[in-house]
C-alpha cells in the first residue's frame, strides 16, 4: 500500500465520520454522489466528499425553512 492509498483511506474515514454525525444517514442508491451525481460516493455515505455532504445538508435545511418558517 503506498502513500496515496493511505491518504485516500484517511480521507474516507474523515468523510464517514463527518457525515455519520448527521441523521438520518444517507446512502447512495446507485453508488454515485447524490449531490453532484458525478463522482462515486464514499462507501457507506451518499456523497463523494464532505463538501457535497455539507452542501446537501445546507440545501435540506433551507428547504425545511421554506416550508416551516414564514
Ligand atoms: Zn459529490
Amino acid at each position: 500500500m503506498d502513500e496515496v492509498d493511505l491518504a485516500q483511506e484517511r480521507e474516507e474515514a474523515h468523510i464517514s465520520a463527518s457525515l455519520s454525525a448527521r441523521k438520518p444517514r444517507l446512502t447512495s442508491p446507485d453508488g454515485k454522489c447524490i449531490w453532484c451525481k458525478d463522482e462515486p460516493a464514499v462507501t457507506d455515505t451518499a456523497f463523494c466528499s464532505a463538501e457535497c455532504g455539507e452542501d446537501h445538508g445546507k440545501y435540506e435545511r433551507e428547504k425545511k425553512q421554506r416550508i416551516t418558517g414564514e
